[in-house]
């Protein structure tokens, strides 16, 4: 994650020298200098509106790690443990601008403690470390129930949903599974990685996003709905739940990719390639240097 990603600062600094130029524009034609103060309280709004959210960033910047958030990671997550001094740094950096931007909260707007705030910014932190570029698509923040699951009518403890990522609406998750998928860092379950993995594929689609495969440059939704197709459901290392349509299969895959990436590189080769081009990176390097204790 970046300050001001580039996206934006190209048209910021577009628009922000666009209205001086119109402004000069309607002097020339009218010769009417009172329109210069509009133009400069426009231009004042507008640089104030663009600004805000880089202003908020560098600001969630200014404050030092907290040690005891340093180790609390270091104990919940494998993925931090096994990134070098330059990794962690980054990564702590993906964290503070993750919370600075994304509201989370319990029903109702209930606070929560920030062992859970910090472990969801870990978990999207690991999946945007080779994008740099992307932003956590959760504009609408992330709502976080009590209890392992809620049902379908949302009434908490209850029923065996322990995520949802609705199109238009805050990622939904259950405190007791999203902790949990932390606890065990190698059995390929993590809802929070599951769903965000939904956040993230429909980002993609959206954005007409492209693969850069051995066999050559391939729409996203192309390579995933084609390996969706034809992977042998019956035999994979995948949960049966994979099975399901090409946004689970892509989810569950996810999952294991940044649990347990060797078995499943093993096991599918295509489907692994598909998602280190995805999310640029090869979680392996990280992991396995991880056991080794490097
Ligand atoms: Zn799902």
């Amino acid at each position: 994650m970046r300050v001001v990603a580039r996206y934006d600062l190209f048209f910021i600094v577009s628009y922000a020298l666009l209205i001086p130029l119109v402004g000069v524009l309607i002097l020339w034609l009218s010769g009417r200098t009172v329109v210069l103060p509009f133009l400069l309280l426009l231009e004042a709004l507008y640089l104030m509106l663009a600004l805000r959210k880089p202003w908020q960033r560098r600001l969630g910047l200014r404050t030092s790690f907290p040690d005891a958030w340093r180790e609390f990671l270091f104990s919940r997550s494998a993925y931090f443990r096994g990134l070098d001094q330059d990794g962690r740094m980054r990564f702590e950096r993906d964290v503070r601008l993750f919370l600075v931007d994304v509201r989370i909260s319990g029903i109702g707007g209930r606070s929560l403690s920030w062992p859970i705030r910090l472990l969801i910014a870990a978990g999207a932190a690991a999946m945007l470390h080779g994008r740099p570029d992307w932003e956590p698509p959760l504009v609408d923040g992330v709502t976080v129930y009590p209890g392992m699951s809620f049902d379908r009518n949302y009434q908490v403890k209850k029923g065996n949903i322990a995520g949802q990522a609705p199109a238009g609406g805050p990622m939904l998750l259950a405190e007791g599974s999203m902790m949990q998928g932390f606890a065990d860092a190698e059995d390929g379950f993590n809802v929070l990685i599951h769903e965000l993995a939904h956040f993230f594929d429909r980002e993609a689609r959206k954005d007409g996003l492209k693969l850069r495969l051995r066999s050559g440059t391939v729409a996203w939704a192309e390579a995933i709905t084609l390996e969706w197709q034809r992977h042998d459901h019956g035999t994979s290392i995948l949960s049966a739940y994979a099975a399901q349509n090409e946004a689970e299969f892509f989810a569950v895959a996810s999952e294991m990719f940044f649990e347990n990436p060797r078995p499943l590189h093993d096991a599918h080769p295509e489907l692994f390639e598909i998602l280190r081009e995805f999310y640029q990176q090869d979680p392996r390097q990280v992991l396995e240097k991880n056991i080794r204790g490097n």
